[in-house]
């Protein structure tokens, strides 16, 4: 069996240690040799990030200088349409064969809404779901027959997840950090320091461009 490739998606306006941290932490635990960021496309109708496409994956690309578990997949920036997560991962299953055991890692927070998510019923026929901590959400779902979609597909041990290409949630015990691209956003405009909660080559890379100033 090939080795369980993960995969995470986010706005990253801008990326910041809640996502990389986390993210690290699971890839000790699970033993991820390669983590795949996918920044994602907003459609037109819905409110835009305040960075650009290019600028999203230029901070992404100082987050991961000398992080080589990281490297970045701009497949859904390339796209006209929502960047939904299904079809994203059709993509890479087509891509990588049914046999890949693929992951994709979402947020507590994230998790809480998966009922909101474009056919997120097809997703465990797709890939396996590692969830990561997030301070501040509830640890149960939010209906009781989204509690009971949860626990039939938890996975009992970490090997699950290397043993079957798709189909398992595993809740990740990473350690929690209260950060929010929203804060840094709010922070920046405040002309606030942001020095724990991001990486200091992409707030180099934020002085530089003026980004989030106004
Ligand atoms: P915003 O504040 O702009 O909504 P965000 O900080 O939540 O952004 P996103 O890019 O929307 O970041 O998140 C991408 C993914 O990262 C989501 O699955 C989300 O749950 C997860 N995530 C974001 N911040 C954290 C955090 N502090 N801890 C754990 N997971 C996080």
């Amino acid at each position: 069996m090939p080795e369980l490739h993960a995969l995470f998606g986010g706005t990253f306006d801008p990326v910041h240690y809640g996502h990389l941290r986390p993210v690290e932490a699971l890839a000790q635990l699970v033993g991820l040799k390669k983590v795949t960021l996918l920044p994602n496309n907003v459609p037109p109708h819905r409110p835009q990030p305040e960075a650009s496409p290019a600028q999203r994956v230029a901070m992404l690309q100082c987050a991961i200088a000398g992080r080589p578990l990281f490297d970045i997949d701009q497949r859904e920036l390339a796209r006209t349409t929502p960047s939904w997560t299904v079809t994203t991962l059709e993509s890479l299953r087509a891509e990588r064969g049914p046999r890949q055991p693929l992951g994709f890692i979402i947020g507590q927070d994230s998790l809480l809404s998966l009922a909101k998510w474009h056919r997120w019923q097809d997703l465990l026929s797709l890939c396996h779901l590692l969830v990561c901590k997030r301070p501040g959400y509830a640890t149960r779902m939010e209906t009781p027959e989204m509690q009971r979609w949860l626990e039939q597909h938890l996975a009992q041990q970490v090997q699950d997840l290397q043993q079957k290409p798709a189909g398992y949630i595993w809740l990740a015990d990473t350690p929690l950090y209260n950060i929010s691209a929203t804060e840094i956003r709010q922070r920046r405009h405040q002309g606030l320091p942001c020095d724990d909660l991001l990486p200091p080559s992409v707030i180099d890379y934020i002085d530089r461009t003026g980004l989030y100033r106004n």
